[in-house]
């Protein structure tokens, strides 16, 4: 690909496949393990990943809506593949059609994917998502909507030309310290255990796959492992709070386009924010918010050139930012420069936007260039 030097990520697939072996040898042997590939797989790229995971032997992979999953059966992807999210009912035809799992979150959804399946001649192979305590998607089942909770996940399985091949849950507060956090997790998963064989048990049949562990649960629970884990972050070298061997993936680069010189007290970029204090020697960089660079880190963060850090100064603009190169006189016109990846930490940068990996990652648009290695 012509990169034409203005900005662009790389993507080390070899370190996904390291993450990938780091994980797995983490979480008990014969444990299926599910990538989750939602959001063009955190920004690293959908269709790539799936790829690389297939030929390593993962068992599943996870997205959240179906143009996501079409997309990989378009790039001939043969895995199991599970929605997370919502697809509307009329679409249950295209998902048997082209073999995806699809999220049941509600009795009322199950009866419409049931009646569209029915409709079409099909069966939906389905998960059923039981809401422990996130509170966001699935059956509810805490508290005194327990005995209500396995009714309707048993009425849910029996439906007819639904296929319920696996459960799952979703934890909230996995991946932060503390002892309330442990005991909510401990919780959630006790719950999900005991709705599953009050389910299996008055209901008479058994879910193939049970399933709980995001990222936080496999580092923090790997006793939480079940059937099957459901990993996102730390496929792409983050949320181990250091306790995994695990490799940054992406090496989010750009170039210095031009070099300009200004007096002691100029005002740079939009809105006048940065006033320069001394005689300042000062980097272009041709990327900006409509890149992924959040607009919220102005003046907050430094980017990696090879000579060391320098100061990003001044508003991050649409499609360009300033960095102060006046302590570097070795960076040049053309030198290379790593806005976040290996050489320059991506968490303080998302701690300074006031956010997280996922979403500086997420964020990287569209018009980036992904560049594999
Ligand atoms: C996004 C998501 C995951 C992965 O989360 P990580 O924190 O990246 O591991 C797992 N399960 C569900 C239901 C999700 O939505």
């Amino acid at each position: 690909m012509d990169l034409q030097k203005r900005t662009w990520a790389e993507i080390s697939l070899g370190n996904i496949e390291h993450n990938y072996r780091v994980i797995r040898g983490h979480i008990p042997e014969g444990t299926k393990f599910l990538g989750v590939v939602k959001a063009d797989a955190y920004g690293h790229g959908a269709v790539e990943v799936s790829r690389l995971l297939e030929r390593l032997g993962a068992d599943y992979l996870a997205v959240s809506c179906l143009d996501e999953a079409l997309e990989l059966r378009d790039a001939g992807i043969k895995m199991p593949i599970l929605i997370l999210g919502h697809t509307p009912p009329r679409y249950v035809p295209i998902l048997i059609e082209n073999d995806i799992t699809q999220t049941v979150t509600c009795e009322a959804k199950a009866i419409e994917f049931s009646d569209e399946a029915v409709k079409c001649g099909g069966t939906l192979r389905v998960h059923i998502a039981l809401d422990t305590g996130m509170s966001r998607l699935g059956f509810l089942c805490d508290r005194h909507h327990f005995a209500e909770g396995v009714k309707n996940v048993i009425s849910a399985v029996r439906m007819p030309n639904l296929d319920a091949e696996g459960v799952f849950t979703h934890f909230a507060v996995s991946d932060e310290p503390g002892e309330d956090n442990e005991r909510y997790t401990r919780a959630q998963f006790e719950l999900f255990t005991r709705v599953i064989e009050a389910s299996e048990s008055a209901g008479g049949f058994r879910f193939r796959i049970k399933h709980c562990a995001n990222s936080g649960a496999v580092v923090n629970y790997p006793e939480f492992a079940l059937d099957m884990v459901r990993p996102g972050i730390l496929l792409y070298g983050y949320g181990g709070e250091g306790k995994l061997d695990l490799r940054p993936c992406m090496d989010l680069m750009t170039t210095v386009s031009t070099i300009k010189h200004y007096d002691e007290g100029v005002s740079v970029s939009y809105g006048g924010i940065y006033k320069t204090t001394r005689h300042t020697r000062m980097g272009v960089l041709p990327i900006g918010y409509a890149d992924g660079l959040l607009r919220a880190l102005s003046g907050r963060f430094s980017v990696m050139t090879p000579a060391g850090a320098a100061p990003q100064v001044g508003r991050i603009c649409m499609d360009m930012c300033m960095v102060d190169l006046t302590e570097l006189p070795e960076v040049n016109l053309d030198s290379l420069v790593e806005i976040f990846g290996s050489r320059n930490p991506l968490q303080p940068i998302a701690e300074a936007a006031g956010t997280i990996t996922y979403e500086l990652m997420c964020s990287v648009s569209k018009r980036v260039p992904r560049v594999y290695k």
